[in-house]
């Protein structure tokens, strides 16, 4: 695998590339690498002929600066997890590398109601910075498929937004990936690693009240159901944001339920101060 620090430098690597007639897929990341990173990696690497992950802590997307100082760095093993899936080529720039005139810009992104509801009315600005670091990304790298997990299931959104605004829809493929989990259903996250055993333990409640939620669609309305979640997830000892049940497309919150209409459950909580997302489709 080849090591890039420099935007120039890769963009001459993926040069000779192209010129070959190669595909190139595309995994973005903050690194502490998992196997949900690695889903990722191993999709490029099935359907691309050059895998380019990119390990970059954004600085511009942390709407809470302990939560930024706390993110977990693993850089050697990430390098390890790389090199042992093959990933031909890994970007790993430095902030002044993707912000070369500091981060203020007065760039805003239209990303509708994606960006006051669930985690943008929770983490205001985060989308915004989510969009910068990822137009900078593609515009680098101009991959043809970009892969990202479902897990960031509002994420996947705002990046097809962000996709469509600067037109590189007819460019770039976008693959979204199932969510992996640990064997207790916990989604795997690099914020994992910051949980004690005891916090561990609790996690897995999440995906318990994501099944809780899909188990009872049948017996309860919408709303029911959701201020029940809440209460188990305050009772384990959860500060939750939100538990929300919410139209696929739109992510609008459904409050009756219509059979039409495709469902998803999404949940934000924090446990001492770790702060926790999942979804599940309840259809
Ligand atoms: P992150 O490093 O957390 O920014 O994540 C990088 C990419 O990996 C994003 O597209 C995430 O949605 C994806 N990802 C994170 N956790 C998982 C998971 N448990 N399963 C699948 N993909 C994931």
């Amino acid at each position: 695998m080849i090591l890039l620090r420099k935007a120039e430098d890769l963009q001459n690597w993926l040069e000779v590339k192209r010129k070959k007639g190669l595909k190139v897929g595309f995994v973005p990341t903050m690194g502490a690498l998992h196997n949900g990173h690695i889903s990722l990696l191993l999709a490029s690497k099935a359907n691309n002929n050059v895998t380019v992950s990119s390990i970059f802590v954004n600085p511009t997307q942390f709407n809470n600066a302990a939560d930024f100082d706390n993110y977990p760095i693993t850089i050697e093993s990430d390098i390890q997890v790389l090199e042992k899936v093959e990933c031909e080529a890994l970007f790993l720039p430095s902030v002044a590398e993707i912000y070369p005139n500091g981060y203020s810009s007065s760039e805003k992104y239209d990303l509708g109601n994606l960006e006051t509801i669930l985690e943008g009315k929770y983490r205001p600005g985060h989308y915004q910075g989510v969009c910068k670091v990822v137009q900078m990304l593609l515009e680098i790298v101009m991959p043809d498929n970009l892969y990202l997990g479902q897990k960031d299931f509002q994420q996947c959104m705002v990046i097809n937004k962000l996709i469509d605004q600067i037109n590189l829809s007819h460019k770039i493929k976008v693959n979204i990936c199932p969510t992996l989990r640990e064997n207790d259903g916990l989604a795997m996250s690099s914020r994992n690693m910051r949980l004690n055993n005891l916090e561990r333990s609790l996690a897995a409640s999440i995906y318990q009240t994501l099944l809780f939620l899909k188990k009872n669609k049948e017996n309860k309305n919408p709303i029911e159901l959701k201020k029940m979640a809440l209460a188990t997830l305050i009772e384990k000892g959860f500060i939750p944001d939100y538990v929300e049940i919410a139209d696929e497309l739109s992510l609008a919150p459904v409050t009756e339920w219509n059979s039409k209409q495709k469902t998803i459950a999404l949940v934000a909580a924090s446990i001492n101060e770790i702060r926790l997302i999942d979804n599940l489709r309840l259809d």
